[in-house]
């Protein structure tokens, strides 16, 4: 039997049905068309530099509209904020050491599993990676709670080809709090919804460790995130419940989110731009003390790129970047994917906001007729917000 025909409804029956508030195709998403603000994979590319043929500062916006809260996930992020203030007391004043390097080797667990795994093995392709290393990951990123792989890479994907737009889903220019975490205590807008379904998830349908986590999800994510920290403390060094619950399991959890949580709020609004100053991800040498991870300008103009940076010592002491190449040494990464200098130096001088720190406006090869030559911003202005 084919699908039955809805009848066609006239401005009438549609005022009717809103008055009486029935949910059908009146709530309907409007029609959205998200435009592309970033580049994804090196496939995107536009430009020698490998950037986009357009200016896209023009493409940030944030079109006012009524956020619908989700209140089980507000009185969730309370709780867990609340309970970790005392659990953070507890670190000091009550807990066993064993405890605390325990909670601070499954944070850099989950922080592996999730920066190397859901990041930058599955949402950008930057290296590949044989089974057993993809198992591993994804038991890490298990543990950490954001969502499985599928859902994170979708999401993190349609930041970056959207990013600060309508279609972001943690839009920056919705101001600190919403990229932090006011963007999950409301329902997705319509713009990011189609922004998510416009993105390619073939690779991801292929992998049959992303699919088994899709799959088990809500049966494996209790146990590896809440169960499991909290049981071991007490059965292997005797530590009391509420030590083990309140530090190794929430605290480090908040910990955890509130990472990556300010790599997409602080570091969109703080910092310097070097490598494309149309782009508000900015380099935050804070948030990568914090986080291990802020380099966020390089990150968008490059997200193909396994490094955090073009930097050595920087990626020499970013836990994820020196598990990804430890891992390559071992032979369980491979095709590990980075930027030439050359593209690098290009690009800076082309988009840079001067800042860079060879490439800049001190740089005596950047003379006014390279200027002139790479100009698609205006070069005015030097200043950096
Ligand atoms: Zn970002
Ligand atoms: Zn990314």
């Amino acid at each position: 039997m084919g699908k039955r025909q809805e009848p066609k409804l006239g401005d009438n029956d549609m005022r009717l049905a809103k008055k009486r508030n029935i949910k059908s195709e009146y709530n309907m998403p409007p029609e959205v068309d998200p435009t592309p603000s970033g580049v994804l994979f090196e496939t995107d590319t536009q430009t020698s530099d490998l950037g986009l043929d357009k200016d896209v500062s023009v493409l940030k916006k944030a079109t006012p509209r009524k956020h619908e809260f989700v209140w089980f996930n507000i009185l969730w992020f309370l709780f867990l904020h609340i309970s970790s203030l005392y659990g953070l007391y507890l670190v000091f004043t009550s807990a066993k050491w064993q405890t605390n390097v325990f909670a601070f080797a499954v944070h850099l667990m989950c922080a592996i599993g999730i920066g190397a795994g859901s990041h930058r093995l599955w949402t950008h392709r930057s290296f590949k990676a044989r089974t057993p290393l993809r198992t591993v990951l994804m038991i890490w990123q298990t543990m950490g709670f954001q969502d499985c792989i599928f859902e994170w890479a979708r999401d993190h994907r349609t930041h970056h080809k959207y990013a600060d737009t309508d279609a972001d889903p943690h839009n920056a220019e919705r101001g600190l709090f919403f990229s932090h975490m006011g963007w999950l205590c409301c329902k997705k807008s319509p713009e990011v919804i189609e922004g998510g379904r416009r993105i390619d998830l073939t690779d991801l349908y292929a992998d049959p460790v992303v699919m088994f986590q899709k799959k088990h999800y809500m049966k494996m994510m209790p146990i590896l995130c809440f169960v499991l920290p909290t049981m071991i403390p007490v059965y292997f060094w005797n530590e009391s419940w509420m030590n083990a619950f309140l530090i190794p399991t929430i605290l480090r959890y908040t910990c955890g989110i509130n990472v990556v949580w300010s790599v997409n709020s602080f570091a969109h609004a703080f910092g310097y731009r070097p490598y494309d100053k149309s782009l508000n991800p900015r380099e935050n040498i804070g948030v990568w003390m914090i986080c291990v991870e802020g380099f966020h300008n390089y990150h968008h103009t490059f997200p193909w790129d396994y490094r955090a940076t073009e930097l050595p010592l920087y990626n020499m002491l970013t836990p994820t970047i020196m598990f990804i190449e430890l891992m390559a040494k071992i032979g369980q990464a491979y095709d590990l994917k980075s930027v030439s200098p050359e593209i690098i130096k290009q690009r800076a001088h082309r988009t840079g906001d001067g800042t860079h720190h060879l490439w800049g406006w001190d740089d005596p090869e950047f003379n006014e007729k390279l200027k002139e030559k790479y100009a698609t911003v205006n070069y005015e202005d030097k200043n950096v917000e």
